[in-house]
């Protein structure tokens, strides 16, 4: 048995008490091990569910926020993902897990060379770019689905462009100390949309996202 199992287990109990309820996205928050996306001296609490510092004043998310967004998205097995904001590779490597085709964009190089290194070694076939994400990666669009786990002043056009049709876009919108998580399934003739309030991410910073450095 591996040292976090247990804790591993719990965190799933509480996950399922705030209401996951999509068994495949339990199942891959069971399976990947939170604990290997997370540095010193916080390994200890890498079943909490609250979000940590990494490197680059930067998060990995709440485990219930993962959680939620992947079950908002509902990736299907074999969907092509595009996820903005790969931070500590957490939230892609849950994706993989679930059998998407996952392509991830990171502002901070260190960042994503890092995650690059846990997606190999943990055998995850996952498409890294380092760059600005709020213009997209218009050479794979369009997708199934796109994730953005970092807070945004507005919905970056670029990112509804490169949807599929009946594609979903799952993004917190809002000022930099809340944010409402956005979920925007593009359909035919429109963009159906549905809101819930309550979040907190690391702001967006780029050409559609906020400034910073
Ligand atoms: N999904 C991550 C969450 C990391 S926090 C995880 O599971 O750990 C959000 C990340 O978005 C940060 O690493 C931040 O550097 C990154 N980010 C912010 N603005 C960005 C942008 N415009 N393009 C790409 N990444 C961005």
């Amino acid at each position: 048995m591996g040292r976090f199992d247990q804790e591993r287990r719990e965190m799933i109990g509480v996950l399922k008490e705030k209401g996951i309820t999509d068994e495949r996205v339990v199942q891959a928050m069971a399976n990947v091990e939170r604990h290997v996306f997370v540095n010193e001296p916080f390994v200890n609490r890498s079943y909490e569910d609250t979000a940590l510092p990494i490197e680059k004043s930067q998060t990995i998310s709440q485990p219930y926020t993962v959680a939620f967004m992947t079950q908002e998205l509902d990736p299907q097995p074999g969907a092509k993902i595009l996820e903005i904001g790969t931070g500590s590779g957490y939230q892609a490597a849950i994706l993989a897990e679930m059998g998407c085709r996952v392509f991830t964009i990171e502002r901070h190089m260190e960042l994503l060379l890092e995650a690059r290194k846990l997606f190999e070694r943990l055998g995850y076939r996952v498409a890294t770019r380092g760059g600005d994400g709020t213009v997209g990666w218009s050479e794979f669009a369009p997708y199934d689905g796109i994730i953005v786990t970092a807070a945004a002043p507005e919905v970056p056009d670029a990112l509804v462009k490169q949807l599929s049709e009946g594609g979903r876009l799952v993004i917190p919108v809002g000022d930099l100390d809340s944010q409402s998580l956005r979920v925007m399934t593009k359909l035919e003739d429109r963009l159906e949309i549905k809101e819930v309030r309550g979040f907190k991410f690391v702001p967006l910073i780029g050409k559609q996202g906020w400034n910073g450095k």
